[in-house]
């Protein structure tokens, strides 16, 4: 059977707790999953019938602080990977070190197929069935793939419609008029730029390396814009439809704003082509210095580890790495900026959008990314710190972990059991 997200996390997980000896009784409770909702629950459709949907909602660990992480609308959402997803929240949050617990949620949905209005009842119902266990104090959702500020907007107000008073704290990546805030859109991207700078810091840096980016919704195409503007030369590009190749870089700041106004890759190269179409595989193993897989995840796998050509991987997405590929990548001297800490950047921005929001005030977008770029390079520092003081090369990947345990097995024995 093949690897799923659930081994991935897993498997990586016990490998850095056999690493830093972890007591047996605090890895029983460091993979014991906190609470888990799994509702099915109809959606009314435009034409007056409904179906019938399944999502889920897990806290994995909450001892560090209120559960927190993003809810998904994919059609291949399971409750095996949210639990996965959910224990990456929990290491994430650690790792960068903003007060917060683990959690995901997910429908199994393809969005794309849906009207608006049918988009607005599913997550209305779904914030219904959510009610219990969400809250500002308790669990705050955000984007995923698949959802995004509008998605947002829509939970802040069922949950604030039931209470009767407005509740901005209940979500995170709203859209900035509700209260969201400023850089929280970019903040994934921006992370991972600042996350790269910091590890190419006495190494040359951004300037000139070539990129691929695989994967071009709100992660992929600021990223791919924000190094561009960093001086590197992003050469490939691509959606799920459609991989392109731009051998002297593509204006990656132009191709972002596109898909932004709503337009896919496909329609940007018919405007634009004069680029070389691609095998959608061509992207992770292209000839560049840096692979950014920034959409689905178990992208990287055993079959195409052994042909890539870059010598660092950036996880933007969450999970995009097998544990065969991991390996295949140690051996060849492939770094591994791991998820927990590359993409960290969207909760960072998510926990001060949720400070702003419990203190109603506003910072500016230049605070919050001075910010980020403090916790996010503080976060990268710690473990690269760490890796460098491990004998047995440990990834940056093992010590992303350590700390991450770490920090919540403290959190857990100072609290202690009770009752
Ligand atoms: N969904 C994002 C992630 O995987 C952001 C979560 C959040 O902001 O709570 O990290």
């Amino acid at each position: 059977m093949s690897e799923s997200m659930l081994d991935t996390v897993l498997a990586q997980f016990h490998r850095a707790a056999d690493q830093i000896g972890l007591k047996e009784d605090h890895r029983e409770t460091m993979t014991a999953f906190k609470r888990i909702l799994q509702t099915q629950f109809p959606v009314e459709r435009d034409d007056g019938s409904f179906d019938i949907y399944e999502g889920y909602r897990v806290h994995h660990n909450v001892a560090r602080g209120p559960a927190k992480g993003g809810i998904r609308y994919a059609p291949m959402v399971s409750l095996d990977e949210v639990k996965a997803l959910a224990m990456l929240m929990t290491w994430k949050c650690a790792v960068v070190n903003v007060p917060f617990g683990g959690a995901k949620g997910g429908v199994i949905v393809d969005p794309a197929a849906m009207s608006r209005g049918e988009l607005e009842n599913l997550t209305r119902r779904f914030t219904t069935e959510l009610e219990p266990i969400i809250g500002p104090d308790s669990d705050i959702p955000a984007p995923d793939m698949g959802t995004n500020a509008q998605v947002m907007a829509w939970v802040m107000d069922t949950y604030s419609m039931s209470r009767g008073y407005t509740v901005p704290g209940v979500v995170t990546g709203k859209p900035v008029a509700l209260g969201g805030s400023a850089g929280r859109q970019e903040a994934t991207g921006r992370g991972l730029m600042y996350v790269l700078q910091d590890h190419l810091r006495d190494a040359g840096g951004i300037q000139g390396r070539k990129v691929a980016v695989q994967g071009f919704g709100n992660v992929g195409s600021v990223v791919a814009k924000l190094l561009q503007m960093e001086g590197a030369v992003v050469t490939h590009i691509s959606d799920k439809d459609i991989a392109l190749h731009y051998p002297t870089g593509v204006d990656a700041a132009a191709a972002a704003n596109y898909v932004a106004q709503g337009g896919t890759l496909t329609e940007w190269n018919e405007e634009h082509g004069r680029c070389e179409v691609v095998d959608a595989g061509d992207v992770l193993t292209a000839d560049v210095d840096v692979i950014v897989p920034a959409a689905v995840e178990h992208v990287l796998t055993e079959e195409n580890a052994p042909h890539v050509k870059a010598s660092i991987v950036l996880e933007a997405a969450n999970g995009p790495t097998t544990n065969a590929a991991d390996a295949i990548f140690k051996e060849r001297d492939i770094t591994v900026i791991p998820d927990i800490v590359a993409n960290a950047g969207g909760v960072t921005v998510s926990y001060f959008e949720w400070v702003q929001a419990r203190q109603y005030v506003r910072w500016s977008e230049e605070r919050v990314n001075e910010e980020l770029r403090r916790l996010i390079t503080a976060g990268y520092q710690t473990i690269a710190a760490r890796q460098m003081s491990a004998k047995d090369g440990a990834t940056l990947r093992d010590a992303a972990n350590w700390i991450g345990i770490e920090r919540v097995v403290e959190a857990t024995e100072l609290r202690g059991i009770y009752p």
